[in-house]
Parts: C-alpha cells; sequence; structure tokens
C-alpha cells in the first residue's frame, strides 16, 4: 500500500517508528510535511500538491497533527478525504478533541466517568463555580494549556479564589474540576487503535508534584489496567470519532475518570513503557480497513 504519514518532521520518535514499521510491513511510505502541501480545493478533481507534484495513488495517511496546526493540517486531511484516501482519523475527528470542553460534554452524553468539572469565562459567581467542583482542594485549568500549564492545585478556598481571580483577568476559559487526590499523582494512558486498547502504561508525578506529564518530570511504566478501564478508554475514542487514540484516565473512588482524550498520541514514552510495539498495530488497522471511499465521519 502508499501510505502517508501527514507530520511536520521525519525525525520525531513517532514519525520514525510509523515509518519504520510501514516499510517492514512491506508499504511504501511517504512522510509529508501538511504545511507545505497547497490544495487545489475548486475542482473536479480535487488534490494535494506537494513541491510542484500532485500527491496521488495513496491508500490511507496517517495524520499526527500538531496542536497549534490544527486548522490548516485537518484542512489538509479532508482535502485527501474529498479525494477518497482512508484516513487513520478523520479530520473533524481531529479537530473535536482539539477542544478539551467539547471533548468532556460529548464524553458526558455517552455517560463515561469525568471528573466534576465546571466551566466558566468571566463570571462573577467565584464562590458558585468553586461550589461546583465540592469545595477545595480544587483543580483550575486554563482551556488552552497543554503539557500540565495552566494546571494548578488549589488547596483552600482563598487560593482558589485568587487563583480564578487572577484568570479571569487573563480574559482566558477556565475549567475547575474536583481534585481526584486518590489518584496519587499517577494518571493511566491507553493507547486505543480499531476499538482495542493495545498499549498502556502508568504515569506517575515527580515527588512534590500532582501533575504525572512527563513534561513536569513524571515517569512512565508499563501497568495492567482493568477491564472497566478497558471499556473506558474504548468508549471515548469511539465518542470522539477517533480510530487511533490516547486516552487519559485517573483511578478515582467512583471509578475510572477521563482527562482527555488524544488525537495524534505519542509513540516514544508508550512503547519504551510498554513494550509493545505500537506503529506496527497501526499499520495492522489500517491494512485491514482502509479501502477507498471509506471515509466517513462517525460521530452524530
Ligand atoms: P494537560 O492537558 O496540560 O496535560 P491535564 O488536564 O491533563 O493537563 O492535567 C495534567 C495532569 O494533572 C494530569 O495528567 C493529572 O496527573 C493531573 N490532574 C489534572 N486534573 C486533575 C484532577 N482533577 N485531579 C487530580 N489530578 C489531576
Ligand atoms: N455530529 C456533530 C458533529 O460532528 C456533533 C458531534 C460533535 O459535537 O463533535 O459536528
Amino acid at each position: 500500500m502508499k501510505i502517508g504519514i501527514l507530520s511536520r518532521r521525519p525525525s520525531l520518535y513517532s514519525t520514525a517508528a510509523l515509518r519504520t514499521a510501514g516499510e517492514a510491513r512491506g508499504h511504501d511510505m511517504h512522510v509529508i510535511d501538511y504545511l507545505r502541501c497547497y490544495m487545489n480545493i475548486a475542482s473536479h478533481s480535487p488534490s494535494v500538491m506537494y513541491g510542484g507534484k500532485s500527491l496521488e495513488g495513496f491508500d490511507a495517511i496517517i495524520p499526527r497533527i500538531g496542536a497549534s496546526r490544527t486548522f490548516y493540517g485537518t484542512a489538509v486531511v479532508r482535502q485527501f478525504e474529498v479525494m477518497g484516501v482512508y484516513p487513520v482519523n478523520e479530520s473533524q475527528a481531529i479537530t473535536r478533541s482539539r477542544d478539551k470542553l467539547r471533548c468532556l460534554q460529548l464524553l458526558s452524553r455517552k455517560g463515561i466517568g469525568l471528573p466534576v468539572t465546571g466551566f466558566a469565562h468571566s463570571t462573577k459567581d467565584i464562590e458558585g463555580l468553586v461550589n461546583i467542583a465540592g469545595g477545595a482542594p480544587l483543580v483550575i485549568k486554563l482551556l488552552e494549556g497543554t503539557q500540565g500549564i495552566g494546571v494548578v492545585l488549589a488547596e483552600t478556598r482563598k487560593a482558589a479564589e485568587s487563583v480564578i481571580e487572577a484568570f479571569r483577568g487573563l480574559d482566558a476559559n477556565i475549567l475547575v474540576q474536583e481534585f481526584i487526590a486518590e489518584a496519587g499523582g499517577n494518571d493511566i494512558r491507553c493507547f486505543v487503535v480499531n476499538d482495542k486498547v493495545v498499549a498502556s502504561m502508568i504515569r506517575k508525578a515527580a515527588p512534590g508534584e500532582f501533575r504525572s506529564n512527563l513534561h513536569r518530570g513524571g515517569t512512565a511504566e508499563k501497568i495492567r489496567i482493568t477491564p472497566e478501564e478497558r471499556s473506558t478508554a474504548v468508549r471515548s475514542a469511539k465518542a470522539m470519532g477517533l480510530r487511533v487514540a490516547g486516552v487519559d484516565l485517573l483511578r478515582s473512588n467512583h471509578g475510572p475518570v477521563v482527562m482527555e482524550v488524544n488525537s495524534s498520541p505519542g509513540l516514544e514514552g508508550i512503547e519504551t513503557a510498554s513494550g509493545v510495539d505500537v506503529a506496527a498495530k497501526i499499520i495492522e488497522f489500517i491494512e485491514l480497513e482502509a479501502k477507498p471511499g471509506k471515509t466517513r465521519d462517525t460521530v452524530k
């Protein structure tokens, strides 16, 4: 098969792993810098142009779209969809996954376990907002944050009020969330491919830190997840319309709660921690599913 990896950098671990896994299984792999693509939209034969050449004959594409490039990246994915090329994740599902609030709203609609969460922009009723999260301690997040930046644990109501005031001054969208203390600074990443968890890892926060992000000094290791965690991860990916997803869970007293669902989950951490060749799982999935014209968004 001819498979395109939409990625800005061939040297990234995930990009290289996908290319290697595809080549090992006999496929013709191409890394395409989607920012350098341009498109012919208004024509009877839609195309994606790259370095003066039309990208043709692809059976499938693997979008690896950076969070800050969602707009243009998903436009390129959509153009491939118009051309009938099978995308591992569809443009609409990627866009959807980039909006944390929309994610939580969709997951809650499917009855998936979530931390009790409130959302606000510039409410004057800070007390009411804090009450939604059940009072202190609580977690306050900037909606636009990544890698744990803009995630604050407020131990007291007073601290929470100050943080919310400060965030309000930034003209930001904020989430307030029940603090899942019993998670003990650990979170679980489940890597879902085609409605199955193919690998999982537990990330542990550095001492004195409640955020388990590897960028915040957390460490990762392999873990066996429970059947309930497995089904929560699979249902979450499905609710988002994602065929490949990284689902982050916390172990709470009321069962697994979903933190977020990532549409371009990294491969390095999960492959290293779990010992699973996740890239090969994605290629196997493409071999099984990619058919011309089979690109339909499934979330209604
Ligand atoms: P980001 O998207 O920036 O990584 P997250 O919302 O995933 O932000 O939060 C970062 C980390 O902080 C999580 O992986 C988790 O370890 C911890 N965390 C976030 N929210 C909570 C919460 N409500 N209770 C306990 N820990 C939390
Ligand atoms: N089916 C609608 C859509 O895809 C709603 C799902 C969503 O909010 O993402 O636009």
